[in-house]
């Protein structure tokens, strides 16, 4: 089986990266992507960051680079699966406490609020995400409904659609790989490590910066137990 692993930010990836000793790839990609390969077991894991972009020298997190990348990889690279690690908000009032780790039940968008007929819920997109069942006798972790949209932040209207629909998990790239995943027919599997608590009254950047590494090195050790029970090709 060919997996493709995208992380959104270099920190999130670096761990998992040196645990295994991935090997980096060069490519002729006009995307700014880094992306890096290791033989596991039976399985063939491609490891994809969003790299750096050129202008802003910052992660290329959000969506679009989240979502082209996919598409050209997946496509390139024959792959039969897409997991996408990587570092959420969580939500006090659904039990959520930082360097949870929580597996996507479906994936939504709370910001493409279109009320108009059909197009209600394309905005929203709703989209299917990987049976773990299977995963849930030798791994540790949470389950629920993610949300994404381009932004850090979230007004009340949001916070509102994050209660409706139960959401557990906000990050910023989840919904438009497994846009691209169902277009492309790949089970897509959402692996979140909760940063910080959207309801929890902090400011989300400060507490997001303070518990990136902690969250990262869960993320770590959880991808290292899955990519070794994972079932074989
Ligand atoms: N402040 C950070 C930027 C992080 S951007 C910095 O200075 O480096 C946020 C990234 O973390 C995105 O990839 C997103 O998917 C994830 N993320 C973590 N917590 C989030 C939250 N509460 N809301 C949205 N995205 C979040």
């Amino acid at each position: 089986m060919n997996i493709l692993l995208y992380y959104a930010m270099e920190e999130e990836s670096k761990k998992t990266i040196e645990h295994f000793d991935f090997a980096e790839i060069n490519n002729n990609s006009p995307l700014p992507y880094k992306l890096y390969k290791k033989n596991i077991h039976d399985n063939v894991v491609y490891l994809t960051n969003s790299g750096i972009d050129p202008r802003f020298k910052v992660n290329s997190v959000g969506t679009i680079p989240a979502a082209l990348t996919v598409y050209e990889l997946a496509k390139s690279l024959n792959i039969n699966l897409v997991i996408n690690p990587g570092t959420a908000g969580g939500f006090l009032t659904r039990g959520g406490k930082i360097g949870d780790i929580y597996l996507a039940t479906k994936v939504l968008f709370h910001h493409r609020n279109i009320p108009m007929g059909p197009y209600e819920p394309y905005g929203i997109g709703e989209y299917q995400a990987y049976d773990f069942s299977q995963l849930s006798e030798s791994l540790t972790f949470k389950t629920g409904v993610f949300s994404s949209s381009d932004s850090l932040t979230c007004n009340d209207e949001e916070m509102s659609f994050f209660n409706e629909n139960k959401v557990v998990v906000k990050e910023m790239e989840a919904a438009a790989i497994a846009y691209i995943c169902e277009i492309l027919k790949i089970p897509y599997l959402g692996v979140k490590s909760i940063t910080d608590i959207v309801d929890g009254g902090r400011i989300t950047s400060e507490e997001f910066l303070e518990n990136l590494e902690k969250a990262s090195h869960n993320l770590q050790q959880f991808l290292s137990k899955l990519l070794k029970i994972f079932p074989k090709s």
